[in-house]
């Protein structure tokens, strides 16, 4: 699933080719993709209207309209948004086609069709819950290790289902919580309420570090993760444990191992980080 440095990395490009210009028409091939409003308020809402700018929030992705409105898009698990330059869709699992002014296409293609396409007011923003009551991402000011240190301490659950809930901290899925939770020496399972302030400290720091580094790498990509030109990352190179069961830690070469930790595949080294 893209996570934050994936999705700004395809946030980055689709601003770049799609800010000031009009949506002529649009293509809905998959209207289920849309849950709101309806397919035809939907039509009504963007056809004509200016691509002011490619936002982001989180994972969450906002195209803000000329008249206030905005597309908000969620790519979930296979969801993908491609800008076509010559309009042409080769995408066998395009969804959702925009048409703009000049020829070119922005292209919501989603293979298990898991994501999801919301058309807001701003007065209808508070709607989606998941952005309304995201908590702080990291890199913003807002992220600070007070900020985190404060939060854990009234969770008990498992440092690495805190660091997914984003409710607290917003733009972190399976791959950099993992990354960061083996930078600052923690280990998954700790609740997260049993974290020292200086653990914490390290946690934040490793936090910025591994979303930082993911943005640099142009972000992570196992299978389907591609950013808005077609492309791929390589930040899966550069990882420490996740999906590295079995191969020896970069660190002290003890076996990396794989647990199941709030549902979720987890990596970690059992040497690096301790149950102390
Ligand atoms: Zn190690």
């Amino acid at each position: 699933m893209p996570e934050m440095p994936e999705v700004e990395i395809i946030r980055r490009y689709i601003d770049k080719m799609v800010a000031g210009k009009q949506i002529m028409d649009i293509d809905i091939r998959l209207p289920r993709m849309i849950k709101w409003p309806d397919t035809e308020g939907f039509r009504a809402l963007v056809t004509g209207r200016r691509i002011r700018e490619m936002a982001r929030r989180g994972k969450y992705l906002l195209m803000k309209l000329d008249n206030d409105n905005v597309v908000v898009f969620h790519l979930r698990m296979t969801g993908r948004l491609v800008y076509a330059p010559t309009g042409q869709v080769t995408d066998s699992y395009a969804r959702v086609v925009f048409l703009l002014q000049d020829g070119a296409s922005l292209i919501y293609g989603d293979t298990r069709t898991l994501g999801t396409i919301h058309g807001l007011k701003p007065q209808e923003l508070g709607m989606l819950k998941g952005l309304a009551e995201m908590g702080p991402e990291p890199l913003s000011p807002e992220f600070t290790a007070d900020y985190l240190y404060a939060a854990a301490r009234k969770r008990k659950v498992a440092i690495k289902s805190f660091l997914l809930n984003q409710k607290y901290i917003g733009g972190i899925g399976n791959i950099y919580a993992d990354e960061a939770l083996f930078l600052a020496g923690v280990h998954p399972q700790r609740p997260a309420n049993a974290l020292r302030r200086d653990e914490c400290e390290r946690l934040w720091e490793s936090i910025n570090k591994v979303i930082a580094a993911g943005i640099a790498d142009g972000g992570t990509t196992f299978r389907d993760y591609q950013n808005g030109e077609g492309g791929k990352g390589s930040h899966q190179e550069h990882l420490y444990v996740y999906n590295r069961n079995g191969e020896p830690c970069r660190v002290c070469e003890s076996p990396i191992v794989r647990i199941t930790v709030g549902g979720r595949g987890t990596h970690f080294c059992p040497k690096c980080q301790e149950m102390k």
